[in-house]
C-alpha cells in the first residue's frame, strides 16, 4: 500500500493569526505530498514497501538519502499536523508537567530551552520534546527531516512534540522572524495530544 496524505483535524485558516491559511494549505498539499510521492517512488518494488512508516524510520539506512529525507519528511510532518490546534485548548498538566518540572524547573523554562533549540537549529530542521522510556523528558533538534528515532539523531528519545523550523513553515507570514514564529508555536500546540504522547511512549 502507498503511503497517502493524512487529514487535517481542523481547516487550514484554524490556526490564524498564528500560522497562516496559506501556509498551512501549501506546507500540506505541497510539501507534505511531494515527501509522500518521493517516499513512494523511493521504496516501490524494495523490501521497505512492506514496512510500516514507524519501522522504516526506526531501521533507517541513514545511507539511503531519498528513503531517510522523504521518510522522514512525512513521518514529521503527519506528527506535527497531530499535535496542532486552534488556540485554547489543552493545557499541560499531569505526569508530563511533573517531567517537564523535572527537567527544566518550570514550563517557563522549558518554553524558553524549547525555543532556543528551535533558535539555534542552523538551516532547516525540527525541535523535538521528546520522553525517554523511564519518564524523564529532554529537548533535542535535527537537521533536514532526520528524526530522533532514526538511529544517531537526536536524543534518541521518542517525540512527543516537535516544531518545524524549515522557512516553508513560516515564511509567507513571518519572513526571516524565526523567533516569532516559534513564540507562537505555543499558542496552537494541544498539550492534550502531547500528554497523550508522553503515556504512550512511558508505559
Ligand atoms: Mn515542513
Amino acid at each position: 500500500m502507498p503511503f497517502t496524505l493524512p487529514a487535517l483535524n481542523f481547516a487550514y485558516d484554524a490556526l490564524e493569526p498564528h500560522i497562516d491559511s496559506r501556509t498551512m494549505e501549501i506546507h500540506h498539499t505541497k510539501h507534505h505530498q511531494a515527501y509522500i510521492t518521493n517516499l513512494n517512488n523511493a521504496i516501490s518494488g524494495t523490501a521497505l514497501e512492506n514496512q510500516t512508516l514507524d519501522e522504516i524510520i526506526k531501521n533507517m539506512d541513514m545511507t539511503n538519502n531519498a528513503v531517510r529525507n522523504n521518510g522522514g519528511g512525512h513521518w514529521n510532518h503527519s506528527f506535527f499536523w497531530e499535535i496542532l490546534q486552534p488556540e485554547n485548548k489543552g493545557r499541560l498538566s499531569g505526569p508530563l508537567a511533573d517531567a517537564i518540572d523535572a527537567a527544566y524547573g518550570s514550563k517557563e523554562t522549558f518554553m524558553e530551552k524549547f525555543a532556543a533549540a528551535a533558535m539555534t537549529r542552523f538551516g532547516s530542521g525540527w525541535a523535538w520534546l521528546c520522553a525517554h522510556k523511564d519518564g524523564h523528558v529532554e529537548i533535542c533538534s535535527s537537521a533536514n527531516q532526520d528524526n530522533p528515532l532514526m538511529p544517531g539523531i537526536g536524543c534518541g528519545g521518542t517525540p512527543i512534540a516537535g516544531l518545524d523550523v524549515w522557512e516553508h513553515a513560516y515564511y509567507l507570514n513571518y519572513q526571516n522572524r524565526r523567533a516569532d514564529y516559534v513564540a507562537s508555536f505555543w499558542n496552537v500546540l494541544n498539550w492534550n495530544v502531547v500528554e497523550e504522547k508522553y503515556k504512550a511512549a512511558t508505559k
